[in-house]
């Protein structure tokens, strides 16, 4: 097994108890020495946003201040795994822009660990799509290839509209829905009603993405929204 960053050999000691589990274990495919590199986050309650999770000095994050003034009823309740510092940015290019598949199990023991109770406590994973175009260039969703190989069960829910055109001299509701990217099928729109939903993304930047996903699912009356990201 080796690093996905700098390709030296990983040995794998497995603990008495590991092994005396007949589940599977799951592995990050990072060397000790890369993973010093990545920040992991242990939030707390004070010093971070309460809605975004963002490291910030203020009750409420810049970001999320600004979504609270845009939606009506903000809310949000996300998390992430690590801080997205430079480490983490190499990672997207080559996982994401030259489309290095490999990279989907860098981090799966931490993934796993950190999904498998919302899963557990019967949330359904909805991965944010991508598009139809994107996904002919790169050729995988990158959420829905790590969540295949930390053994996430997901469901397609959400999917990616046609790229709309421009809109002026709209109302900002209206701006807002137009420029919703994503659609539920009438088919899935009854699997969202009274159901926990856990929206997982890859990087949240603003909440932009994220809260676009929020708004869709909203209108079909889910029991609650959460969402994950690996860096934030
Ligand atoms: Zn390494
Ligand atoms: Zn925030």
């Amino acid at each position: 097994m080796r690093c996905r960053f700098c390709q030296s050999e990983i040995l794998r000691n497995l603990t008495l108890t590991q092994l005396l589990k007949f589940s599977p274990v799951y592995f990050n495919h990072c060397c000790a020495s890369c993973y010093l590199e990545i920040v992991k986050v242990e939030f707390t309650q004070r010093g971070f946003c309460p809605y975004c999770r963002k490291k910030t000095k203020e009750d409420i994050c810049q970001d999320c201040q600004l979504w609270q003034k845009e939606y009506q009823g903000f809310k949000l309740d996300h998390h992430y795994l690590y801080e997205h510092n430079e480490k983490m940015s190499d990672y997207f290019k080559t996982y994401k822009f030259l489309g290095d598949i490999r990279m989907a199990d860098t981090f799966s023991a931490d993934i796993q660990q950190e999904l498998v109770s919302y899963v557990k406590q019967g949330f359904i994973i909805v991965p944010i799509p991508v598009s139809r175009k994107r996904l002919e260039i790169r050729g995988f969703n990158q959420v829905e290839q790590f969540l295949k190989e930390a053994n996430i069960p997901y469901q397609k829910i959400l999917k990616k509209r046609r790229d709309t055109a421009s809109q002026s001299e709209k109302t900002r509701e209206e701006r807002l829905k137009m420029e919703q990217p994503f659609y539920i099928s009438k088919r899935d729109r009854r699997k969202v009603t009274n159901q926990s939903i856990l929206v997982v993304d890859d990087v949240y930047t603003t909440g932009r993405t994220i809260l676009y996903a929020y708004d869709q699912l909203n209108n079909y009356h889910p029991l609650e929204i959460k969402s994950f990201s690996i860096t934030r």
